[in-house]
C-alpha cells in the first residue's frame, strides 16, 4: 500500500488531503503540521475573526473528525525536520517516515523587521491564530497602533483597529499602499479610502528608529516626526518556508521550484500553496503566489499529480481583499514587464460607492482585472483576461462586461509554448459579510 505524506498542515495541504480520498486514494495519508491546530484558512485573522464577526473556529477547513473519517493521520505539533530524498523518509520528532509521494505546503512567514523587534518597543505580526487573538485583544478604543508597511495585511489590520476605535498610523516606505500591485491609478483609491476612514496614512516615509522610553514608545520618522505608540504591527511581506527542502537538496528560488504539474526536482515530491513558484504555463514565467485561491487550487492539482495523473496547472492568480466596505477581487498577473494602460469603468469616489472595475492592459491583451463592489463582474473579469480586447470599446462603461467578454474577444495564444487561456472555473468565494451584493440584494 502506498504512503502519501503531506508537510504542512495549511489549507494547501488540507485541501491535498481532500482531494486524494476524493479521488479515490485509499493509501496511507499521513499529515504533519507544525502548528497544535488542524487546518485553517487565514483570510479570517484579519477580516471577520479581527473585525468581531465571526468566531474563529469558522476557519478550520474541515471538522474536527473528518481526518479519522477519513483515514488522514493528523501529526500537529509535529515539525519535519529532514527528507531523505534518495531513501525516501522525512524526520519529525525523531522518528522516520518512509514516503511514496511527498508533498511539500510549508507556507511563509512573515518578514521581521529587527530594528523594530529588538527596540523594546511591543511588536505583533500576523500569520496565526495565536497573533490574530493577540491583535485583536489589543484594538481598543483610543489605542495607538503604528503600522508598518501599507500592504494587503497592513491595511486590513487598519481597517480592523479603525472599527474598534483605535487611533491608527499606517507607514509605507514607497508612495503609496499597494502601488507595486495595483499601480498609481488603483492604488490611490485604497489611500483615499484609508484617509477617509480616519487613518493617518504616511507615504514615502523611513523610518529612522523604534525606542522605548520609560513608559513611552516612540517611532521616530526620517522627517523628524516622532509617533508615541501602544503596539506596532510589521506587515511587510512574507518569505517561502524553504529550509526543509534546501537541506534536502530540492532545487529552491524564491520557494521550491516545481513544474506545471507542481514537482519539485526530487523525485516523487511536490510543492502547493504560499511556498511553491511554479511555472506557469499560460504565463510562460516562474510565478509564486501568496493567496487564498492558489493554496486551495494547487492543494487539489498536486493531488492528482501525486496520483500520478496529468496536471497543468494553468489557473490564474486570483486574490481578494475586505477593507471598511469595499469588498474587491483581482484575477490575472500584470508580471515584470509592468503595463501599458489602466481602463477604470465605474466610480472610484465614495460618493459613488467605489463600484468599478479596473483592467491592466499591456501587449495589446487584458493581463489582469479587477472589481470593487461589483460583484455580476467577476466571472466576466476572468473570462477576459489574458485576451485581446476593443479598448474603445472597454473604455465605453455603457458596452456591457458581457458584451466585450463573449462577443467582442477571440481566444488568444498568449504565449508560444501552444498553450491557449483554458480558465472556466467560476469563482467561489461567497460576498463578504457587510458588503452589499447586486446578486442577493444584500448579505
Ligand atoms: C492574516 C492573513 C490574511 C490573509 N488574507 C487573504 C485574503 O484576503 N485573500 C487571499 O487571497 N489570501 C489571503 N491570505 C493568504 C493566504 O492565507 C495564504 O496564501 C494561504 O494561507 C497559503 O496556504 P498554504 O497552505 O500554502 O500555507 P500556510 O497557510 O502558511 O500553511 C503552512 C503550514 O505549514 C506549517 N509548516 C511549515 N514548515 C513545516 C514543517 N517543516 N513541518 C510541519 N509543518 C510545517 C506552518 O506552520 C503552517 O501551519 C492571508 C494570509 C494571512 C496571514
Amino acid at each position: 500500500m502506498s504512503t502519501f505524506v503531506v508537510v504542512g498542515a495549511g489549507l494547501a495541504a488540507a485541501k491535498a488531503v481532500e482531494e486524494l480520498r476524493d479521488a479515490g486514494f485509499d493509501g496511507s495519508v499521513v499529515l504533519y503540521g507544525a502548528e497544535p491546530h488542524r487546518p485553517y484558512e487565514r483570510p479570517p485573522l484579519s477580516k471577520g475573526y479581527l473585525l468581531g464577526d465571526d468566531e474563529l473556529d469558522s476557519a478550520f477547513v474541515h471538522p474536527e473528525t473528518w481526518y479519522d473519517d477519513h483515514g488522514v493521520e493528523l501529526r500537529l505539533g509535529t515539525e519535519v525536520t529532514g527528507i531523505d530524498t534518495t531513501g525516501r523518509t522525512v524526520t519529525a520528532g525523531g522518528q522516520q517516515q518512509p514516503y511514496d509521494r511527498l508533498l511539500l505546503a510549508t507556507g511563509a512567514t512573515p518578514r521581521h523587521l529587527a530594528m523594530a523587534d529588538d527596540s523594546g518597543v511591543e511588536v505583533a505580526y500576523l500569520r496565526t491564530m495565536e497573533d490574530s487573538r493577540r491583535l485583536k485583544g489589543s484594538f481598543t478604543e483610543g489605542g495607538r497602533i503604528v503600522i508598518v508597511g501599507g500592504g494587503w495585511i497592513g491595511l486590513e489590520v487598519a481597517s480592523a483597529a479603525r472599527k474598534a476605535g483605535a487611533e491608527v498610523t499606517v507607514l509605507e516606505s514607497l508612495e503609496l499602499p499597494l502601488v507595486r500591485v495595483l499601480g498609481p491609478e488603483v492604488a490611490q483609491v485604497f489611500a483615499d479610502l484609508h484617509r477617509e476612514h480616519g487613518v493617518d496614512l504616511r507615504t514615502g516615509i523611513e523610518i529612522a528608529e523604534f525606542a522605548r522610553e520609560g513608559q513611552r514608545s516612540v517611532v521616530r520618522l526620517g522627517d523628524g516626526a516622532s509617533l508615541d505608540t501602544d503596539l506596532v504591527v510589521v506587515g511587510i511581506g512574507v518569505t517561502p518556508n524553504t529550509a526543509l527542502a534546501e537541506r534536502a537538496g530540492i532545487d529552491t528560488d524564491n520557494g521550491v521550484l516545481v513544474d506545471e504539474g507542481l514537482r519539485a526536482s526530487a523525485p516523487g515530491v511536490l510543492a502547493a500553496g504560499d511556498v511553491a513558484n511554479e511555472q506557469h504555463p499560460t504565463l510562460g514565467r516562474r510565478v509564486r503566489v501568496e493567496h487564498w485561491d492558489t493554496a486551495i487550487e494547487q492543494g487539489k492539482a498536486a493531488a492528482h499529480s501525486m496520483l500520478d495523473e496529468p496536471v497543468s496547472y494553468d489557473r490564474l492568480p486570483y486574490f481578494f481583499t475586505d477593507q471598511y466596505d469595499l469588498g474587491m477581487e483581482y484575477v490575472g498577473s500584470v508580471g515584470p514587464d509592468g503595463y501599458d494602460e489602466v481602463v477604470l469603468r465605474g466610480d472610484t469616489s465614495a460618493a459613488g460607492g467605489r463600484t468599478f472595475t479596473a483592467f491592466w492592459l499591456g501587449r495589446g491583451r487584458v493581463l489582469a482585472a479587477m472589481h470593487a463592489n461589483d460583484w455580476d463582474a467577476t466571472d466576466h473579469l476572468r473570462g477576459l483576461v489574458g485576451r485581446e480586447v476593443d479598448v474603445p470599446r472597454l473604455r465605453d462603461a455603457s458596452v456591457p462586461l458581457d458584451d466585450l467578454a463573449r462577443f467582442r474577444v477571440r481566444r488568444v495564444r498568449l504565449l508560444d509554448t501552444g498553450f491557449v487561456h483554458s480558465e472556466v472555473a467560476p469563482w467561489t468565494r461567497p460576498v463578504p459579510r457587510g458588503v452589499v451584493s447586486k446578486k442577493t440584494g444584500g448579505v
